[in-house]
């Protein structure tokens, strides 16, 4: 049975933070006082895999990304691979890359063939600046050593107006001979980040500056998809644009997501969340919880007001105390 909820959307796609730990500290995504949780806190592998069974057998999801904090933080990161590479799904996980080059051979062996990378500058300074880690040489190393092993890349690069909107261009560049699929990321409002509407480097401006010097052309995007994805003729990769702040997608959102400590979460944005974790190990049945958590999902933006300059306050009031470290990309 699809989980639909109450706008008729269809929920295929799940995502999985197992882990809130991160080895970088990006200033858009963890706060400066952030507090992790407690090994015991955590969902064991058996229970990643207990929920995730329940949504593929049950619901009908047929892709999961397992994201974090950081997900190869995890030891048994590969074994949670395998067991999901199982269910025959379409699997992604999301990585800084700073320690893939310890597991690319294991992930690809257990059934991982795409990854997201997030890199948001070529540039080692500005690197140890947004990331408050000094390991730009090693990030950058292990995403050519993945893609040198047949892993297919999506690149994450969050634009940040004059931060690293400079590099716009030479990550596009990057799509010429190379099949890697780059996505420009609106920077988005979570709690810690000192967001501002005025940092928010938009879909149109980025189309704008590449159109000045590159001509490109649509892709057709999945329905559900996040990215509006584009491609310079004759290039080998693309670019793609996730707008959220000036052209949110609602309306096709397939996505749920899990945390790292069980909680359910129907939206990226949302301030309520399903604690699934508790339940199960009480051994209660969690279908009830689910089915309830998706029937509440706002239309849009997990019900905050859009991400328009006049609501800056009110979204800023209204966001959710959990920081994107701990929500999972
Ligand atoms: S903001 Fe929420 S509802 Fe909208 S696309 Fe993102 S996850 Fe889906």
């Amino acid at each position: 049975m699809p989980l639909q909820d109450l706008h008729s959307r269809t929920h295929r796609s799940l995502r999985i933070s197992v882990v809130d730990k991160c080895d970088l500290r990006c200033t858009y995504c963890m706060p400066e006082d952030q507090h992790f949780l407690k090994r015991e806190e955590l969902m064991t592998r058996e229970e990643v895999v207990t929920i995730a069974r329940l949504f593929v057998e049950r619901y009908g999801i047929t892709k999961i990304r397992l994201t974090g904090g950081e997900p190869l933080l995890r030891p048994d990161v590969v074994e949670i691979v395998r067991d999901l590479a199982a269910m025959r799904v379409k699997l992604g996980l999301t990585t800084n890359a700073v320690s893939l080059h310890k597991y690319i051979d294991g992930l690809a062996a257990a059934g991982l063939r795409s990854l997201n990378v997030s890199l948001d500058t070529f540039d080692a300074d500005r690197f140890k600046r947004i990331a408050r880690r000094d390991l730009y040489e090693q990030v950058w190393n292990n995403v050519r050593l993945a893609h040198d092993r047949g892993m297919h890349i999506k690149l994450n690069m969050v634009v940040m107006r004059g931060v690293n909107d400079d590099e716009i261009l030479r990550f596009v560049e990057l799509t010429e001979h190379n099949g890697i699929d780059v996505r420009f990321i609106e920077f988005m409002p979570f709690a810690g980040n000192h967001w501002g509407r005025d940092k928010v480097y938009t879909y149109a401006e980025m189309l704008g500056l590449i159109g000045s010097v590159h001509s490109f052309d649509r892709l057709n995007d999945d329905i559900n998809s996040t990215a509006k994805t584009y491609r310079v003729p004759g290039w080998r990769g693309t670019f793609a644009v996730i707008s959220t702040v000036t052209e949110p997608f609602c309306g096709s959102c397939d996505r749920l997501r899990i945390t790292a400590e069980g909680k359910m979460r129907n939206c990226l944005f949302a301030r309520e969340e399903t604690d699934l974790l508790s339940a199960l190990r009480r051994g209660d049945d969690i279908t009830e919880l689910i089915e309830a958590n998706v029937a509440a999902k706002h239309a849009m933006l997990g019900g905050l007001p859009p991400f328009k300059p006049e609501k800056q306050e009110e979204v800023l009031n209204d966001l959710s105390e959990r920081p994107m470290v701990s929500i999972g990309g």
